[in-house]
This record gives C-alpha cells, sequence and structure tokens, in this order.
C-alpha cells in the first residue's frame, strides 16, 4: 500500500502501535488488502460536520481526537460519536461512538478491523477511564463487525441481534480460503456480458465491492458476538451510571439492525437504519423496503431535536431523516413508473436515474444499493 495517500499509513502506525500483542504476519495480512475497497471509498466524500449540523450546541467543533479514517466528537452529556472518512483510510469504514457514565461505558461497532475498535477505545480513554461494561454491534455487516476481535481480546462481553453471530458465520466464513477467482466470476461475467454502459458500470461496482469484501473476509479473524439480544425482548436499558441507553430493534437493513436510543438526550445512533447524505444499501436478502421505510417514518417521530448518529455519512438531525425518506420516495417513485409500464425488475433495476438533488450522494456500488431497492420493490408489488 506504499502508493495510497496518508490516512493509511496513519492507520498502519496506529495497528502497529496498539496491537503488537497481535502476529505481524497477520498485521500485514490485515492492513495491506484494501486496494480495491479504498479505490471505491476514494468515490465516497464526507461532508464537512459544521455544514452537517449546522449550530447543534450538543456537537462539538473540536474533535477528541481525528486519524484522518475517523474522528470522535463529543455530542451529548457522556455520549460521543466516531465519524468515519472512508477518503482517509479503512480503519473503521463505518460510524460508531460511545456512551461513558459514572460505572462504565458502552461501546458502539466493531468496526471493520480491530485497529478500528481499538481506536476508539483509545479515544474512549483520553475522555474517562470507567470499564467497558460492553460492546454493540449495531447489526453482522462486515464494516461493523470484522473489528469484534478486538473486544474478544480485551473480554469485552460483544452484544448484537441474537441472529447477528449466525449470520456472521454464514456470510462471511465460506469467503475464507476460497477460490478468489471463482466467487468473483459471475460478478466479472456480469461485467463482460453488459448491454449497455450503465449495466457495465454497475457490474464494475459491484465487482470492485465484492473483491474487497472477499479480501477483508479473507485477512480478518472472525469474532462472533456473545451476548445475543432477543429482539423479542428489547427495547432493554443499560444502565452506565447517571446515562442510560435503550437497545431497540427495527426492520430494515440487514434484518439484525438494533439502535442505540438516548432518550434524555435525544441523540441515536443508528446503524445502518441511517445512511446520512448516502443511498441506503439494501442488498441484504432480509433488507426490507417497506420496513425499512416504515422505520424511518418511526424515527421521523422521534423528538424534533433528536440528533443522529447514522452508520454511514455524517451527524444529522431530523432534516437527515427526511432527505433518506425522500431518496427512498424517488426510487419507488421511479420503479413504480417503470412496473406499471411493464419494464422487468432485471431492466429497470440498471434505469434509475439519480436525480440532481442527489448527485452528491453516494452510491456505494449499484447492486449493493439501487439495484437491491428496486427489485425488492416489484417483489413487494407482485406479492400484493
Ligand atoms: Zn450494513
Amino acid at each position: 500500500m506504499r502508493d495510497t495517500p496518508t490516512g493509511i499509513d496513519e492507520a498502519d502506525d496506529h495497528n502497529a502501535a496498539t496491537l503488537g500483542k497481535f502476529s505481524r504476519r497477520r498485521f500485514l495480512a490485515q492492513t495491506s488488502c484494501f486496494g480495491a475497497f479504498y479505490a471505491l471509498a476514494r468515490l465516497i466524500p464526507l461532508p464537512a460536520l459544521a455544514e452537517a449540523v449546522g449550530v447543534d450546541s450538543r456537537v462539538s467543533r473540536e474533535p477528541v481526537v481525528d486519524k484522518g479514517f475517523a474522528s470522535v466528537h463529543k455530542v451529548g452529556n457522556g455520549l460521543y460519536a466516531t465519524i468515519s472518512d472512508p477518503t482517509k483510510g479503512t480503519s473503521t469504514l463505518c460510524n460508531g461512538g460511545f456512551i461513558v457514565g459514572r460505572d462504565g461505558a458502552l461501546m458502539i461497532e466493531g468496526f471493520t478491523t480491530p485497529a478500528g475498535a481499538s481506536f476508539q477505545m483509545d479515544a474512549l480513554r483520553m475522555v474517562s477511564q470507567a470499564p467497558v461494561q460492553a460492546a454493540l454491534d449495531t447489526h453482522y455487516h462486515f464494516d461493523h463487525s470484522m473489528g469484534n476481535a478486538f473486544y474478544g481480546a480485551q473480554g469485552v462481553p460483544l452484544w448484537a441481534h441474537a441472529t447477528a453471530a449466525k449470520r456472521i458465520v454464514e456470510s462471511y466464513t465460506p469467503l475464507q480460503g476460497a477460490d478468489k477467482a471463482a466467487i468473483l466470476e459471475p460478478f466479472e461475467k456480469r461485467v463482460k456480458d453488459a448491454k449497455s454502459q450503465a449495466e457495465r458500470e454497475h457490474a464494475q461496482g459491484d465487482l470492485n465491492a465484492m473483491t474487497g469484501v472477499f479480501q477483508l473476509a479473507n485477512s480478518a479473524m472472525l469474532a462472533l458476538p456473545n451476548h445475543p439480544l432477543d429482539p423479542a425482548k428489547l427495547p432493554t436499558t443499560i444502565d452506565l451510571g447517571g446515562v442510560s441507553a435503550v437497545f431497540e430493534a427495527y426492520p430494515g437493513h440487514s434484518g439484525t439492525d438494533i439502535i442505540v436510543h438516548v432518550p434524555e438526550q435525544n441523540v441515536v445512533y443508528t446503524g445502518d437504519l441511517l445512511f446520512s447524505g448516502w443511498y441506503p444499501v439494501c442488498f441484504d436478502q432480509q433488507a426490507t423496503v417497506s420496513g425499512w421505510r416504515a422505520t424511518l417514518a418511526k424515527f421521523a417521530a422521534f423528538d424534533k431535536d433528536t440528533l443522529f448518529v447514522p452508520g454511514h455519512g455524517q451527524i444529522c438531525g431530523q432534516e437527515g431523516i427526511a432527505s433518506i425518506r425522500e431518496v427512498f420516495d424517488d426510487i419507488a417513485a421511479q420503479a413504480e413508473k417503470m412496473y406499471k409500464a411493464g419494464v422487468p425488475a432485471e431492466e429497470a433495476q440498471h434505469r434509475y436515474v439519480v436525480p440532481d438533488k442527489f448527485k452528491n450522494f453516494p452510491v456505494f456500488a449499484w447492486g449493493f444499493t439501487i439495484g437491491p431497492a428496486i427489485t425488492k420493490l416489484y417483489a413487494e408489488w407482485r406479492g400484493k
């Protein structure tokens, strides 16, 4: 990775300094594999914090720490948000945060690498020595869970939706040690067989994303949540001493989504149920567009002063919820026109046009976002 910008090198230094207990060989495997992802990530600009949150006095202007690939901001009393900037490195990729009370702390997200989780732990230690009571994966996806080994090594109980561990195993172990060419072959075939320029670009983006996931899965030591949260028994409250966090389950993004709600301060860590200023990632077999839109309607009904720490993108207020709802409305409106005109789903998924209004919204690979949103909508309409 000698030719990559400084964010990665800084991440490497951080890695080396904090993860000495892991083998050198693994460290190299961990940190030298992000080529394809990095190429994708550079297309994903992060809006400046000030412009994103306006004048919300709860958000500190000065970060607690800023490593380029992620920075940590105070967003409330004992509440901190970790905001990733994928253009500057891929140690964390997703957002997260931590909550600190008198008696303990809760860490949110396992991130993409143990170095990412370790970075967030270092940030916690800059503001508090409270023992870490628990960590939470908001859902099972790789960018939120492949750094879980860090928590394992620290003896921190790791909480997640009851099916998250199973989904990590089912989704990522088949990639480990697998024949890369065989895994990527169907994606390469789609690039070759594309019937239009748009289709070719979409297929190429999907191939890049899949290459990144393959490389990550093969360099990660998967570590599983050991404290399953049964969604039927949620909400549940975790008392950290003067600050309480409520875990709530909602449908939409992955079938394993849990948010952390701090109602007393109107702050919510949404995981990937909110992509702030991004097209939503809908590829998961358990993603449901109608379920997700219903969840967003519930978020819109939270207090008008709610501050949202999204899974990706910048911290936002209710305007961020309004904007992702508009994105879903636009996808649904364009898809419905095509559905009524008899355009087959396979074709419709490539025909969506990003309107001017959303032209700055990153699309993390078409086949992970807009494509499946449209095919899922078609399936819902057909099922009616
Ligand atoms: Zn996700």
